[in-house]
C-alpha cells in the first residue's frame, strides 16, 4: 500500500459565477481517502456533493472559482498543466456518472468506446486494447461478444456496468461514482453495488461514492461525509453514521428510509420538512437551524464547527447539541391522519 495518502482535500471551496452573482457551492472542505478505502458522500440536491467530484478532476465550468488543494498521490490537481490534467484524467481517476446513455455515444459500439481511453493513454496496438477490452468486460459480468452492440441494445443495469468498464480501463487509482445506482431498480442496483465494493477491494483503488440514498453508502462504503449548504456536518465510520446519527440532518437522511413492517413508521413517516437554503443566501448561524427540529438560542448565531466528537473521537459533528454530548435523535412528526390503506 502507498505509503502517501491517495487524495487529501484541504479547505476547498468552489465558488459559481452566474447571473444572479457568485453562488458558493463548496465551502470549506477537507477529506482524504487511502487506497482500498471507500468513501461516501451523502446529501440532498443541491448541498455541493456533485460539485465536490466535479472539482476533483477539474470538470467545473469556465469562471468556476476553486481555492485550496487538491492533492492527488501527493501532487495538487489545482496546480496542473492542461496536458498533465489530461494525463490524470482515466489514468490516475475516473469519473462514473449517472445516466449511462447520456454518458456513452450512441454512434458507436461499447467496444470502441471502452477501448479510446487505453488507446489514447497507454498508445498501445489495437489487439492489445481489444483483449483488454474483453478482459474488462468480463470483470464487469458482461460477455465478450457485447464489445459490439450499441449502448441501446443494453439494458440500463448493462450500460451502467459497460460505464464501470470504461471507468477501470486506465487502472486508476482513484474512481469517483456520481450517484452511479441512482437510476437502477434494486435488484441490479444492488448487483452493481456488488461489482463495485468487489472491483474496489481486489485492485486497491480508492472510491468516492456519491449518493442521496445514506443506506446505499451505509452498505458499500468505510466512512461517509454527509453534506449540507456547502459542507461537511457529519463524518465518521459509514455504518455508525446510519445506524447512530450525530447530526440532526444525518438522522433526518438515515430516517427517511421506511422499515418493512414496521406499521408506526407507516403511520408516522419520518423526513425532514423545507428545503436545502439558498446558497446565496445562507442563514445565519448554524445553515441547518431553519429545518432542525432541536435547534436552540446559540444555534441561531453561532457557527458550529466541525469537530471530533468528546465521547466518539472518530466521529466529527458540526452540531452544538451533539458537541454537548447530548442525543440528537429528532421527534417523529405529529400522527398523520390513519389510512385504510
Ligand atoms: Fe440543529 Fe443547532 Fe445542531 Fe445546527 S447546531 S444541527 S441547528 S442543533
Amino acid at each position: 500500500m502507498s505509503l502517501v495518502t491517495l487524495l487529501q482535500i484541504q479547505d476547498l471551496h468552489v465558488t459559481y459565477s452566474g447571473s444572479r452573482g457568485t453562488i458558493p457551492a463548496v465551502r470549506g472542505v477537507d477529506l482524504s481517502l487511502d487506497p482500498g478505502r471507500t468513501i461516501g458522500l451523502a446529501g440532498e440536491s443541491g448541498c455541493g456533493k456533485s460539485t465536490l467530484a466535479a472539482a476533483i478532476l477539474r470538470l467545473l465550468p469556465p469562471r468556476t472559482e476553486v481555492t485550496g488543494k487538491i492533492l492527488l498521490d501527493g501532487k495538487d490537481v489545482l496546480e496542473m498543466s492542461f496536458g498533465a490534467l489530461r494525463a490524470v484524467r482515466w489514468s490516475s481517476a475516473s469519473i462514473i456518472f449517472q445516466g449511462a446513455m447520456h454518458a456513452l455515444n450512441p454512434m458507436h459500439r461499447i467496444g470502441v468506446q471502452i477501448a479510446e481511453p487505453i488507446l489514447l493513454h497507454e498508445q498501445v496496438e489495437e489487439k492489445v486494447a481489444r483483449k483488454r477490452v474483453a478482459e474488462l468486460l468480463d470483470q464487469v459480468g458482461l460477455p465478450v461478444w457485447r464489445s459490439s452492440s450499441y449502448p441501446h441494445e443494453l439494458s440500463g443495469g448493462q450500460r451502467q456496468r459497460v460505464m464501470i468498464a470504461m471507468a477501470l480501463a486506465c487502472n486508476p487509482d482513484l474512481i469517483i461514482a456520481d450517484e452511479a445506482t441512482t437510476a437502477l431498480d434494486v435488484m441490479v442496483q444492488a448487483q452493481v453495488l456488488d461489482l463495485i465494493s468487489n472491483l474496489v477491494r481486489d485492485r486497491d483503488v480508492g472510491m468516492i461514492m456519491i449518493s442521496h440514498d445514506l443506506s446505499v453508502l451505509a452498505d458499500t462504503c468505510d466512512e461517509v461525509a454527509v453534506m449540507y449548504a456547502g459542507k461537511v456536518v457529519e463524518q465518521g465510520h459509514a455504518h455508525e453514521v446510519f445506524a447512530g446519527a450525530r447530526h440532526p440532518y444525518s438522522d433526518a437522511l438515515a430516517s427517511a428510509f421506511p422499515v418493512i413492517g414496521d406499521v408506526e413508521a407507516r403511520h408516522r413517516p419520518r423526513g425532514l420538512a423545507g428545503d436545502p437554503p439558498d446558497p446565496t443566501d445562507l442563514p445565519s448561524g448554524c445553515t441547518f437551524h431553519p429545518r432542525c427540529p432541536v435547534a436552540r438560542d446559540d444555534c441561531l448565531t453561532v457557527v458550529p464547527p466541525l469537530e471530533a466528537l468528546a465521547d466518539d473521537p472518530q466521529r466529527r459533528s458540526a452540531c452544538h447539541v451533539a458537541q454537548d454530548g447530548l442525543p440528537i435523535r429528532t421527534p417523529a412528526p405529529v400522527r398523520m391522519e390513519e389510512s385504510t390503506t
